[in-house]
């Protein structure tokens, strides 16, 4: 598979009509920051995008990075994600197939997932306590595969130890 080098083209536009419309200047500080984070692929909180701006550009601020990050969230070119951890993360949105996380609650993980049927369920829900379904962000909270195994291989080490009884509830229908 080849990587062709995007050049963001669509997203610049859009991030400079919003900033028009909004009533601002276009600086070169801004352009620094919708070009890094348009070359970021993870989930940023605005303190992990500052931190890859100052490697490029050490007088920008924290403040100007969080007002820009806010800026391409109105303008669509990013969303606003929550893991659980009480910080906001920004993902890219223009462009992207909507999608949901699964999150490690033992080292931070963040799984993407897209389900047909949930979403359908989701809808059934909604339309179920006439409930008009805008958006929705779903969240998943658990243990990932590399950290079960990781407790699973502590447990063998202590031979002798009692195994766990999981209970099972039962669950009123
Ligand atoms: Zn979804
Ligand atoms: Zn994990
Ligand atoms: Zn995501």
């Amino acid at each position: 598979m080849t990587v062709k080098e995007k050049d963001f083209q669509k997203e610049k536009q859009i991030f400079l009509e919003h900033i028009q419309k909004s009533g601002l200047r276009r600086t070169a500080q801004r352009d620094l920051i919708l070009e890094i984070f348009l070359r970021t692929e993870e989930h940023l909180s605005s303190e992990d995008l500052y931190w890859f701006i100052q490697k490029e550009d050490s007088s920008i601020g924290h403040t100007t990075v969080y007002r820009t990050l806010k800026l391409l969230t109105e303008a669509g070119l990013a969303r606003e994600v929550r893991f659980g951890d009480g910080k906001t993360y920004y993902e890219h949105h223009y462009n992207l197939e909507h999608h949901d996380h699964m999150i490690c609650t033992e080292c931070g993980e963040v799984i993407e997932f897209f389900s047909a049927e949930l979403e359908a369920l989701q809808e059934l829900m909604a339309n179920k306590f006439g409930f008009k379904l805008t958006h929705h962000s779903l969240r998943i909270l658990g243990v990932c595969a590399e950290c079960q195994a990781k407790e699973n291989s502590l447990h063998r080490a202590a031979p002798g130890a009692q195994p766990k009884i999981r209970v099972k509830s039962v669950v009123s229908v």
